[in-house]
């Protein structure tokens, strides 16, 4: 029997602020802040996604012609992963945590970090992972405690509505909400007051959102692209740099955030780097790309249109590739030879199959070249030996490196872009940490009163007592060298300048001490 899979239908634009309306006010009736509730929304949406597995699938080939490889490694699997771990992890993440590496006066106060919700939060997804790159921030989000409404990408439009039955069958509407649409649709929900926006697109319209969020000073994660350049030393192993790169530009077409938009190759490596490249696709596409179950589509004819413009325009020299086919959306992976960066290939990201080569005689030349295409981009991939590594990565800037490889960066610690290819990260506990509001909780306890006395008016006698209490003594001198043995001289002096000085704080603390002890030994209601 065929998979049905369910139309995107817009939500009515007068239904959209009553929806909003509806999870907000849940935040406050605090049901998503007990960890017990969190944990069985998870759950019932681990199950939603693993019993519509079949759906997924179909939803992500009509969309954009996935491989089930790829949806089981990149969507459904992907997320169901996130999910266990999460679910694993939650309890411990979301305990309190003790203040560490701080002041012993403030140590008296046990100070803590509560992990608070923001409240109620908006995902925006964009099209090219549908399902990894809009239930994944939505899952952090609900471990976290917020209420949650996603808006799923409109071009990936099977995807979109999969996402709307999953929510659907497993979560709570009175906290998790699915809005669909396109441009309107978003922007009348920007128009809403968020306790924190998640957006995962392009620059342009990140400006859009980063834009509209400062209205009322809402906090914003953008994951944005970037121009991420592959340098190619002269040390580099060419059959590993075009099995890798190939494979970093054919996932998915190429629409993905981190692959490579151009490859610095150094000129001593060149011949062999081209001659693997035809080797590569042969091997991972014996009968052409257009053949292959493996290979995917674009997404909808605007972008290939786009894609289109960007190769016709480029000054390049195609080296293997080169056919498209519109009716299809096919876009063949196309090497394609540059004498410099100033071409449409290089002018920005490019979020198609094109592996843009151009030459350069040193490491220090491919440096140069890609702080100024872009200098922050999402992703930098060095090929060669340790030390050229360390060359690259010591002279760029980055949201994540990847060395002798493509893309690999994304499962790991956190992940996120920086600069102009975005702001915020998540992955791994990331994704957790990045919905809540790290809130410091103090407790001053009655009897501290003794010693925080200090800080009321009237304060003419308190100065110098304060000073002599609180003094620090730096362990470093005024040419910013650090002092040899510096500890020991603080430790002798408590803290400061001469021996006399030290004594006089110990015969201080020892007093104020003194005191303490008795003031807790008459039960703590009496100080004199
Ligand atoms: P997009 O910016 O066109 O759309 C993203 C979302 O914004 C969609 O949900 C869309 O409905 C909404 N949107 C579009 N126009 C809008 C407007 N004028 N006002 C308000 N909302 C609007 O991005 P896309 O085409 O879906 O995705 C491709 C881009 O996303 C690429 O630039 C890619 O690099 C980037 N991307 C980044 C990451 C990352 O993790 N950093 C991941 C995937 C994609």
């Amino acid at each position: 029997m065929g998979v049905i899979v369910p139309e995107l239908k817009y939500t009515p634009l007068e239904a959209i602020p009553d929806r909003v309306s509806i999870i907000k006010n849940t935040f406050f009736e605090n049901k998503t802040r007990d960890i017990e509730f969190r944990l069985v929304q998870l759950r019932k949406l681990y199950w939603a996604i693993k019993d519509n597995e079949q759906e997924i699938a179909e939803a992500c080939r009509l969309d954009l012609n996935r491989p089930l490889f790829e949806i089981i490694t990149g969507e459904s699997g992907w997320v169901l992963n996130d999910l266990v771990f999460i679910i694993r992890n939650l309890k411990k993440w979301a305990k309190d945590e003790s203040a560490e590496d701080i002041e012993i006066t403030y140590k008296l106060m046990n100070p803590k970090i509560r992990k608070d919700p923001f409240g109620c939060c908006l995902v925006i997804g964009s099209f090219n992972f549908p399902f990894q790159l809009t239930l994944g921030p939505a899952i952090g989000a609900i471990a976290a405690g917020n209420t949650v409404i996603i808006k799923p990408s409109e071009n990936s439009s099977h995807c979109a509505a999969i996402m709307q039955k999953l929510f659907e069958t497993a979560l709570d509407p009175s906290c998790y909400q699915v809005i669909q649409g396109s441009i309107d649709e978003t922007q009348l929900l920007l128009a809403q007051k968020w306790d924190k926006i998640f957006f995962t697109g392009s620059h342009a319209v990140g400006r859009i959102i980063a834009k509209t969020a400062a209205e009322n000073l809402t906090p914003v994660v953008l994951e944005l692209g970037g121009m991420n350049p592959a340098i190619v030393t002269k040390s580099a192993n060419p059959r590993l740099v075009a099995r890798r790169m190939l494979w970093g530009k054919t996932l998915n077409a190429g629409q993905i955030c981190t692959s490579q938009n151009y490859h610095l190759v150094d000129r001593e490596v060149l011949p062999q780097v081209i001659e693997e490249f035809k080797k590569a696709y042969d091997e991972f596409y014996p009968n052409g790309a257009k053949a292959s179950p493996d290979y995917s589509r674009i997404i909808n004819k605007r972008q290939f249109q786009r894609l289109k413009s960007v190769l016709d325009n480029s000054k390049g020299k195609i080296l293997m590739g080169g056919e498209l086919d519109e009716e299809e959306l096919y876009i063949e992976p196309t090497l394609v030879l540059l004498d410099s960066t100033e071409d449409s290939l290089c002018e920005a990201e490019t979020f198609g199959p094109f592996l843009t080569i151009i030459p350069v005689d040193s490491t220090d030349e491919a440096i140069r070249l890609a702080n100024n295409v872009q200098s922050t981009p999402l992703g930098v991939y060095p090929f060669g030996n340790k030390a050229e590594v360390e060359k690259i990565i010591a002279n760029t800037r980055s949201g994540g490196v990847a060395v002798n490889d493509a893309s690999l960066h994304i499962p790991t610690l956190s992940f996120g872009g920086v600069g102009e290819s975005g702001t915020g990260s998540y992955r791994g506990r990331a994704s957790f940490d990045v919905w809540v509001h790290r809130r410091t909780i103090t407790t001053s306890p009655g009897w501290i009163e003794a010693i925080l006395g200090i800080r009321y008016p009237p304060y003419a006698a308190k100065v110098k007592p304060f000073k002599i209490a609180t003094a620090t003594y730096p362990d470093f001198d005024r040419t910013g060298k650090k002092i040899v043995c510096g500890w020991l001289k603080w430790f002798l002096t408590l803290g400061g300048g001469s021996a006399t000085k030290g004594a006089v704080r110990y015969a201080t603390i020892a007093v104020i001490y003194y005191y303490v002890i008795k003031y807790l030994e008459r039960g703590g209601t009496k100080f004199w």
